[in-house]
């Protein structure tokens, strides 16, 4: 797919995307292999980009925040307007190549397909900012809002890039207009009763929590257990987190999703996602009944991640711990989550310990110019897909705006099937150049249109 400018001047090359997006798949930033690797192939991926945007990187200004913050910005004709930002991310998890059809880091492109760990998480939505910013100075374009690019490079160990990125700004008390980040995508039947493509924009994200249960008791000869040994107690605390140990409630972005996409639902299909968007409860207390996955758009998860305890066969233990990994819905928060998993365990001899978290981020509104501004720039791009909003389930580096910035979406505009997000974090991975072209187009429809 090439798209040719009024003038004649093919302005989105295609092919050209594909072999720059495979450069940069052939790069293995796998965060995760950091600390033992060194940082080669990061400094690496910096310098291509340098070589790959040469408009980009003469027009702007750049910093590095932190070891793995890129900052890039482009002025505009209003420096007092609240800026943008795009967000992307330039590391990548490990891929077990024995997997993989095509090596994961050949960046392989086939009948316009390109194969690699990152296509879609998230080089890919890292490389359809570039271009768009590229082309449009090609064309002279200046913003009518600077424009800032913010690329972190450790996003999938929950590193400090962004973070740092972040703070930068609120140390200089610019608050920006809007930032875009990864989360949704173009996406066909969203849920089962929905037909036709669907843009989904998260307005939030959920927040996540690690805490660690653990017990002591008195060691002893397992041939004369004295009631309860710690391994038996930390078994009893995990089975009494049900799923129903929080109770459901619908966020917002959950009930405007289903306002929404029942527009695209027929029949009852479309009389139920009506009934349920108009009222929290109602959503809170069916979707749990739907399966697990929706079960998670309107309650806080809890999962024994791992457990621990006993050094023998035939000896009591004299300690035991579990640790639950939990992802929290809106409103809760992680010591609240503590909280109501202490009480839900009853037992005060298991301790609970806090080992890492983040609460969720609060939600962008559904409306107004920001979110306007996305749809009309997914318009311009898919014209056949509804904008529609969601809850995004994992964590992205937006939630760092999120603390100050009103208005924080996450969507990479590109399109991707069910088997493509399976692939995210998985085996073949793979983007499509029509999905980098229009993902271009998303981008600099966006860009020119901030008023
Ligand atoms: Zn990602």
């Amino acid at each position: 797919m090439a798209l040719d400018s009024p003038n004649g001047t093919p302005v989105l090359d295609g092919h050209a995307m594909a072999e720059r997006l495979a450069r940069m798949i052939q790069l293995p930033t796998v965060s995760a292999e950091l600390a033992e690797r060194g940082s080669d192939p990061f400094e690496d991926f910096i310098s291509l980009l340098r070589d790959l945007y040469p408009l980009t990187h003469g027009h702007l200004e750049q910093e590095r925040i932190g070891e793995l913050g890129l900052l890039l910005r482009w002025r505009s004709t209003a420096p007092e307007a609240d800026p943008v930002v795009l967000m992307a991310h330039f590391d990548v998890v490990p891929a077990d190549e024995a997997a993989w059809t095509h090596p994961p880091f050949s960046g392989h492109i086939e009948e316009g397909w390109v194969h690699g760990r990152g296509a879609l998480d998230d080089k890919g939505p890292l490389l359809v900012i570039l271009e768009a910013v590229e082309t449009l100075l090609a064309e002279d374009f200046t913003p009518e809002r600077d424009v800032f690019l913010s690329f972190g490079g450790d996003e999938e160990i929950y590193g400090s890039a962004a973070a740092g990125i972040a703070q930068s700004f609120q140390d200089r008390g610019v608050t920006p207009w809007l930032v875009l980040d990864e989360g949704g995508a173009v996406v066909e039947a969203p849920l089962p009763m929905v037909s036709g493509q669907t843009a989904m924009i998260g307005l939030g994200e959920k927040g996540l929590a690690s805490i660690r249960l653990s017990c002591s008791a008195d060691a002893g000869h397992a041939s004369a257990p004295d009631g309860l040994t710690a391994v038996a107690r930390i078994g009893r605390a995990v089975g009494r987190l049900t799923p129903s140990t929080f109770p459901p409630k619908a966020p917002e972005a959950v009930t405007r999703m289903l306002q929404v996409l029942s527009e695209r639902a027929t029949g009852p299909g479309q009389r139920a996602l009506k009934l349920l968007g108009s009222s929290s409860f109602l959503t809170g207390q069916a979707l749990p009944r739907v399966g697990p996955e929706a079960a998670a758009l309107v309650r806080t998860t809890v999962a024994a991640t791992r457990i621990e305890g006993g050094t023998a066969d035939n000896v009591l233990p004299s300690s035991a711990s579990a640790v639950l990994n939990l992802r929290l819905i809106p409103g809760d928060t992680t010591e609240g989550a503590v909280e109501r998993a202490r009480n839900r365990i009853d037992d005060a001899l298991i301790d609970l310990e806090l080992i890492s978290g983040s609460d969720p981020s609060p939600q962008s509104p559904a409306e107004g110019p920001q979110f306007h501004a996305l749809a009309e720039a997914v318009r311009a791009s898919y014209p056949e897909a509804l904008p529609a909003p969601y809850l995004m389930m994992q964590a992205s580096d937006a939630r760092h705006f999120h603390r100050f910035a009103p208005a924080v979406y996450r969507f990479a505009p590109l399109e991707m099937s069910a088997e493509q997000r399976r692939s995210i974090h998985g085996v073949d991975e793979r983007v499509h150049t029509d999905s980098l072209v229009r993902g271009t187009l998303f981008h600099r429809q966006l860009i020119r249109n901030l008023l």
